[in-house]
């Protein structure tokens, strides 16, 4: 199909320094939780989005010496010849797409641990380190700070060696040239500290040694937290923001615009940001400078992007999870198949990889992190050699990814669905406050589903075992999901708990199911991720009193894995919730409950209306045990209850993997190097 024109002005090149990207599209620095480990997934990763049409793809953070070490997390390093010819892989990865290869050079100063290297922190003062651990941090003299510009240039020219168009100095995220520019982390009473001239003057002498060593072959970009976003005391857009770009405005060739110290405020969840959240910020720096502007804000709309452009706010279309989740998403644009998006939903699973110091995932994109280890391309699925008729049993996340899948392989596919709408779970969660943008799970694939002719879709037709042997089909998949538990089973309590007759014990899916819910409620939360925090917020806001019980310290503590657990307390404590950490549920009486502290265990009374368990979920597999052993398969919650994106991932694995030789199936893994003539050495 043929362009909307109404999108040219996304596909004009855009000039940035002495470098031309080809058109509007680009991929900002994000982690992938590979690093200098997994050179091949990340090159394989990165070629992804040149092939689907992103004109500048970037790196994710680069370490520029070793007393930038983050250990466990996954980083890149350019410390010496042999990293610029391993990164030399990607950025030969990405030009072979016609696109401009960025690297994002990197010091955490005093977020970095070094752990693994044994090096000492440095940063501007002298604090206590980043991440509670017994150590601090020793403030740069002058000679650190010549040094640091040395490994600074050094890493630029190497770079540059390496093959890449555009380098980043990076001032964001808490980050070492950050910490200079913040009137919180620099104390300093020499000429690099005090006025705003002062504070950002390491961020000058870096952009002027990186143009100086590399400016006539690359760009030289600046990532600049131009808020963070901790009022008039900190560096603040109105104040500190503004001069730096009145001062340094001209400087280098691009401006990438980030927001906040901390990483979870310029990757906002969903729950928390609408698309374009950040663009008051980047407003800011476009009225100070000529020099092209770049800024995300989860921007999958491509009118949206239109406007971002139109109305001056950027010169580019800034994504890292948009590009995430849809990889394709510009050629989409281009090839006028915009309806095609696969559209992020904001639940930054992708953000937890990395905070787990795991691979990439991503709840709408399962082949993302697996381009080079499974050889998964996120928009050709090989053709199965004998199609087979297909009947799947739910349409869930498992059940839709697995009919679109297989149906794009050249089955035949049947989805038989109970309720009279698809969606499974996501259908009950996308209606907590929000969460609105998840049904986008549902709706990508259902949309999909539609423009086929080889998959059918039945709703209101709950199957039973006879039903399914009925039908006849090849191949039976059942996705009929889980169900939350009543029996208080969780992270904490691996015995079932005993609970009177007549007490009033509910579950999330009785509050989905409309139950009757009295004025006040306790929620007991030992399942630690969105759900309970989410009803609870749901519950607040219809008037009821809440008060919320967990083993956990925290509400809804594994968030912290998905950067919304700061936004989630500040949210519900200042909604009034009423909160007990550090207690598991120990008996369950008729309007009483018993709590013991984990640490000291003394056990509480405390009286309730209403308990509300979230715990964990069993999966839902009647159908499954009565039919025939070997006469179907199951995939997702139904099997293992989990995430989103695991159940998206299990459909997904099935339909590639149905029929194809197990030893083809092997994924490939990255290997340390053995060098053995060293092992000697002494
Ligand atoms: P998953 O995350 O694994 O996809 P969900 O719970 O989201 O699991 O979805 C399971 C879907 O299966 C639900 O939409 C549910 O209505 C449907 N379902 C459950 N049992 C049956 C059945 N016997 N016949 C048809 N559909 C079913
Ligand atoms: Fe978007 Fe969630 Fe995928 Fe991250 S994991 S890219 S937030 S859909």
């Amino acid at each position: 199909m043929p362009r909307n024109p109404r999108y040219d002005i996304l596909f004009e090149p855009v000039s940035i320094g002495p470098v031309t990207a080809p058109n509007r599209f680009y991929q900002t620095p994000h982690a992938t939780g590979m690093g200098n480990m997994k050179p091949n997934s990340s090159a394989a990763l990165r070629a992804i989005k040149a092939e689907g049409g992103w004109g500048v793809v970037c790196t994710e953070y680069c370490s520029i010496h070793p007393s930038a070490d983050e250990t466990p997390y996954a980083y890149l390093t350019l410390w010496d010849d042999e990293d610029a010819e391993q990164l030399a892989v990607t950025s030969d990865a990405i030009h072979r797409h016609g696109s401009l290869a960025a690297i994002e050079l990197w010091h955490g100063g005093f977020h970095c641990n070094n752990r693994g290297t044994r090096e000492i922190s440095l940063a501007p003062s002298a604090v206590s380190a980043e991440f509670v651990y017994p150590a601090q941090v020793r403030e740069m003299d002058l000679d650190d700070i010549n040094r640091f510009r040395r490994w600074h240039r050094d890493a630029a020219l190497r770079a540059a060696q390496a093959g890449f168009d555009i380098v980043y100095v990076y001032a964001g995220h808490d980050y070492l040239p950050f910490q200079f520019l913040s009137p919180l982390t620099n104390r300093r009473c020499d000429k690099y500290g005090g006025s705003i001239e002062n504070r950002s003057r390491l961020l000058r002498e870096l952009i002027e040694d990186t143009r100086e060593a590399v400016g006539d072959r690359c760009a030289v970009a600046v990532r600049l937290a131009i808020d963070e976003l901790h009022g008039e005391t900190g560096f603040s857009s109105e104040r500190d923001g503004r001069k730096t770009i009145e001062l340094l405005g001209e400087l280098p060739d691009l401006w990438d615009i980030a927001l906040g110290g901390s990483l979870g405020n310029d990757s906002c969840s969903s729950r928390f940001s609408a698309e374009g959240y950040q663009e008051k910020y980047a407003a800011i720096v476009k009225s100070h400078t000529s020099k092209p502007v770049v800024n995300v804000g989860r921007f999958t709309s491509p009118d949206t992007m239109v406007s971002q452009i139109k109305r001056g706010v950027q010169d580019f279309i800034g994504a890292a999870r948009p590009s995430i989740a849809d990889p394709f998403l510009p050629s989409k644009i281009d090839q006028g198949h915009e309806d095609r998006i696969r559209e992020c939903i904001g639940c930054n699973i992708c953000r937890s990889a990395n905070n787990e110091g795991a691979p990439l995932r991503c709840t709408q994109n399962p082949t993302m992190g697996e381009e080079w280890r499974r050889n998964w391309h996120p928009e050709f699925i090989p053709p199965a050699i004998t199609p087979e008729n297909f009947l799947v049993v739910g349409g869930g996340p498992a059940g839709l990814e697995a009919a679109l899948a297989l149906g794009q392989r050249g089955h035949r596919v049947t989805l038989a669905e109970a309720c009279g709408e698809l969606g499974g779970r996501v259908l009950a969660e996308a209606g907590l406050p929000g969460l609105q943008n998840w049904i986008r799970v549902r709706d990508y694939r259902s949309y999909m589903i539609s423009q086929m002719e080889n998959v059918e879709i039945f709703l209101d037709s709950e199957l039973d075992a006879e039903a399914v042997l009925e039908f006849g089909a090849d191949q039976v998949l059942i996705a009929t999901g889980s169900r939350w538990r009543r029996d208080g089973l969780g992270h904490n309590r691996r015995i079932p708990l005993e609970i009177a007759a007549d007490a009033k014990v509910l579950t999330p899916d009785d509050i989905f199911n409309e139950a009757e819910i009295p004025a006040e409620i306790m929620i007991y939360d030992d399942d630690h991720y969105f759900m309970a925090g989410a009803l609870a917020e749901r519950l607040l806001l219809a008037g009821h009193r809440v008060s919320y019980v967990t083993p956990a310290e925290s509400i809804s503590s594994w968030s912290v894995m998905t950067n919304e657990h700061e936004f989630i307390q500040q949210r519900l404590l200042s909604m009034g919730i009423e909160t007990a950490f550090t207690q598991s549920l120990v008996r369950i009486g008729k309007d009483f409950i018993t709590t013991r502290c984990i640490h000291s265990g003394v056990e509480t009374e405390r009286d309730f209306n209403a308990l509300l368990l979230v715990t964990s979920r069993e999966p839902n597999d009647r159908l499954f045990q009565q039919l025939p052993q070997g006469s179907a398969n199951r995939i997702g919650d139904c099997l293992v209850p989990s995430s989103i994106a695991d159940a998206i991932y299990a459909g997904h694995r099935f339909a590639r993997e149905h029929g194809v030789d197990p030893r083809q199936l092997v994924p490939r893994r990255e290997r340390a190097i053995l060098q053995p003539s060293t092992l000697n050495q002494g």
